[in-house]
């Protein structure tokens, strides 16, 4: 849950998933949708996905008990050098490194190293391992993140209170802040969609996105890019049509929402439509009461639809 995930936005999720499923095993034996629910706007649904699979892996093949050695964990999915470092150092005593952003920001600061580079990275690395391999590799790099979200940060730095701050060639410089050089920005694209609520009866039609990918198992009302922002209705139902085998009339535009991740913005529009008829049958979709949505784990980008479709009153 931590990765890529500050803390305070993760305990409420913790405890909510840690008093449905107490234990691996209850893990491993859940179904996916139902776990997927319980992860359900912490964003990131592939750490949902792989913890599943390894939670199965560890039951089935390891009794039950996180293995400790490093090429057995290291092949479990979803487990990548820092999640190595950071479960085999603080819960097995294993002496491993764990770098992520806390970590680097300040090994940069203590070396006084400005440019990020590869020769860099190896550097960094190398001070702490060295430091790991004298002992106490959990404290050290529970250490480091705690100093990196408390004391060390990318925009404060409290040199005075740091316990490495004799050590640190950044806090003798006059702007211990710019070590590292900021990383350049880059410029992500905007996506123009349409999302669709699709009538029949009193049903709506969502459906399921593929187990793989962004956002991978969860819900949405089906949604097409469009070639401009302009909500040409031909283009939508083509789309459609194309994608979700359902042929529509477009209705009223029920508003807009925006919705950013890393790598890109989406601007999404929202039509009221009704079905025509339904060409194939796409073994991915569904037609539920719209009151049974509470049901299903949709995207944050969803919600804000829902919220949309509420104030309308549709
Ligand atoms: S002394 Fe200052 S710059 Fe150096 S690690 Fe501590 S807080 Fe960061």
């Amino acid at each position: 849950m931590l990765q890529q995930t500050q803390v305070k936005t993760v305990i409420p999720y913790y405890y909510k998933w840690i008093k449905q499923y107490p234990t691996i095993e209850s893990v491993a034996h859940a179904h996916i949708d139902n776990l997927l629910k319980t992860w359900e706007g912490l964003g990131y649904y592939s750490r949902c996905r792989n913890f599943h699979e390894a939670a199965k892996i560890v039951n089935n093949d390891y009794g039950g008990m996180i293995p400790s050695d490093k090429k057995s964990f290291q092949s479990l999915p979803g487990v990548g050098d820092y999640m190595v470092g950071a479960v085999l150092s603080i819960a097995f005593d294993r002496p491993y490194c764990a770098i992520d952003g806390n970590h680097r920001r300040i090994l940069y600061r203590l070396l006084g190293l400005k440019k990020r580079s590869k020769q860099n990275e190896s550097r960094i690395a190398n001070l702490l391992k060295a430091q790991i391999e004298i002992g106490c590799p959990g404290d050290i790099n529970q250490a480091l993140m705690d100093i990196g979200s408390e004391i060390c940060k990318p925009k404060t730095a409290s040199c005075n209170r740091c316990p490495l701050k004799n050590s640190c060639r950044a806090a003798k410089m006059v702007d211990p802040l710019s070590y590292p050089a900021p990383k350049i920005k880059k410029v992500i694209p905007t996506k123009e969609m349409a999302a669709v609520l699709i009538t029949k009866n009193d049903n709506i039609y969502i459906s399921k996105r593929s187990n793989n990918g962004l956002l991978g198992g969860l819900w949405e009302l089906p949604n097409v890019q469009l070639n401009s922002n302009s909500g040409d209705h031909i283009e939508i139902k083509k789309k459609v049509h194309k994608t979700y085998g359902q042929h529509i009339s477009v209705g009223k535009n029920l508003g807009k929402i925006t919705h950013a991740f890393s790598h890109f913005k989406m601007n999404i529009t929202l039509f009221g439509c009704v079905m025509a008829h339904s060409e194939q049958d796409n073994p991915n979709g569904k037609w539920i009461p719209y009151s049974a949505l509470t049901d299903y784990a949709f995207s944050k980008a969803n919600h804000k639809l829902f919220k949309l479709i509420d104030k309308e009153n549709v």
